[in-house]
């Protein structure tokens, strides 16, 4: 549609530099013409019979599925993912998502027995561009599933996939209003959120970013759920079956090129098998393919843009500069487009910037520890809280470690593992609020 702005911006391949799109720029009266459609329709959207509410979203799942090769193909061009991870994990991971909540639209009151599910109403929400369709879905199904009405906004890096997605719910005959897509940056998702016609704000994103909305909406009355960063600790004891291990550390850190914000970026090992574990994490390291998203033998894509490149590229510099020991197998990276090698930092001590501030990028920092009282302390000695992995045979040992990590999501002898009917979430400066599950329904309603 034409901005009323009547400006664009550049969408490009981070493979490559090349344009893919030009995209609008919605300011104020754009971020105004979707709120006031998601506010109009929001009324009879939230009366709908929910079995016919629950229908479209079935509906929208299914053409997530048939249209998956293009969006798949669409991620991977325009955020610079392997194409095995858009077509294998987060598309087929969206579909679910509104699989999984079609099935909750008419089955509310059962949900929460004894309390009346009301919708909240209009549904501002603002997405990162590391899971663009994904963090859509996870935004977008439980708001539909609830009775409300959505504008989203998603990054300006990654917008094309949620533009394909305004496509899909037009080809599932939504009733106009219901989902609205702006586009733009942090300007847009400003407008956005302070709009006040917006009853809830959903956002993913930097913890700097989540403060700036938490502070815009304080004493508003809005609902708000704040999905944040994380730097978290992927803790092997020395009874842990290594091999197995060394795959969850390798998926844990390097999948989506280390741009997820549960990525496994501290190692913590035990030291009697520090060295052991370390000379398997190498060779493996050194079998990283890393070039073309495209190419379905890529493991390692581009990274999503100058500015993330930069950014790693900086701390990566912090890290040499503090003394820390750098690995980096030697392969070739592409001439044009922004990559970064697969990078794994020993000789890492907790007050070292690589430590401690999240790279979002594929950069390992390993510790050792000693006891697990030790490995507990390392592990929450941090300002986030979202992720942990954990890696040992002993069953009470999984337990007694789940029972002190200060994390959302603790996964044990596997990483980076999602599942619709699963809360994720985090704690201290990870933000708060679930998506997921039952209690991703929780901020889009209000119960009496
Ligand atoms: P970002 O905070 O810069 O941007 C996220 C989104 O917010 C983008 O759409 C951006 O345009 C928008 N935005 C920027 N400034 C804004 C403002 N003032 N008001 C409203 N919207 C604004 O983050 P990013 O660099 O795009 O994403 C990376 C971060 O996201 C990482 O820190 C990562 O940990 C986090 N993340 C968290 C989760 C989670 O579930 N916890 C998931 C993915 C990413």
């Amino acid at each position: 549609m034409e901005p009323r702005s009547g400006r664009w911006f550049p969408t490009i391949n981070p493979a490559t530099e090349e344009q893919l799109s030009e995209v609008s720029e919605a300011l104020k009266a754009d971020v105004d013409r979707a709120v006031t459609a998601a506010a109009s329709a929001q009324e009879s959207w939230g009366r709908l019979k929910p079995s016919r509410r629950a229908r479209y979203i079935f509906r929208i799942s299914r053409l997530l599925q048939e249209r998956s090769r293009e969006l798949a193909v669409v991620e991977s061009l325009d955020g610079g993912k392997p194409i095995k991870e858009s077509r294998d994990v987060d598309i087929p991971l969206a579909a679910a998502h509104f699989f999984y909540y079609a099935g909750w639209a008419d089955k509310l009151e059962w949900a929460f027995p004894n309390r009346r599910p009301r919708p909240v109403g209009v549904c501002g929400q603002v997405i990162p561009w590391n899971f663009p369709l994904l963090m859509l879905a996870w935004k977008i199904a439980p708001a539909l599933a609830a009775g409300n009405t959505v504008v989203l906004k998603p990054a300006e890096t990654t917008p094309l996939s949620a533009l394909l997605f305004a496509e899909i719910c037009q080809q599932a005959d939504l009733p106009p209003g219901v989902v609205n897509i702006i586009t733009g940056a942090g300007k847009t998702g400003s407008l956005l959120v302070s709009h006040p016609d917006v009853k809830k704000v959903a956002f993913t994103g930097s913890t700097e970013v989540g403060k700036l909305i938490q502070k815009a909406v304080a004493g508003t009355g809005k609902h708000l759920s704040l999905e944040l960063g994380g730097k978290a600790a992927n803790i092997v004891f020395d009874d842990a079956p290594l091999d197995q291990a060394v795959e969850g550390i390798i998926n844990g850190i390097f999948f989506n090129q280390g741009h997820v914000c549960c990525a496994g970026s501290r190692l913590l090992v035990q030291e009697s098998v520090a060295e052991l574990l370390l000379a398997k994490l190498r060779d493996r390291v050194d079998t990283l393919r890393v070039g073309d998203p495209l190419d379905k033998n890529t493991d390692v894509g581009a990274i999503n843009s100058r500015a993330q490149l930069e950014k790693i590229q900086g701390l990566v510099e912090s890290g040499l500069e503090e003394g820390a020991e750098i690995y980096q197998p030697p392969c070739e990276l592409p001439a044009k487009g922004f990559w970064f090698r697969p990078t794994i930092f020993t000789n890492v001590s907790q007050s070292h910037r690589i430590a401690r501030e999240e790279i979002f990028g594929p950069v390992l920092s390993v510790l050792t520890f000693r006891t697990p009282a030790e490995a507990v302390e390392k592990a929450n000695n941090t300002p986030y809280g979202l992720s942990a992995g954990v890696w040992t045979e002993k069953g009470s040992r999984i337990l007694w470690m789940t029972e002190r990590l200060r994390a959302g999501v603790v996964w044990a002898n596997t990483y980076n593992r999602f599942d619709p009917t699963s809360p994720f979430g985090g704690y201290k400066e990870s933000g708060f609020g679930r998506e997921g599950g039952l209690h991703g329904l929780l901020p889009y309603l209000g119960l009496n």
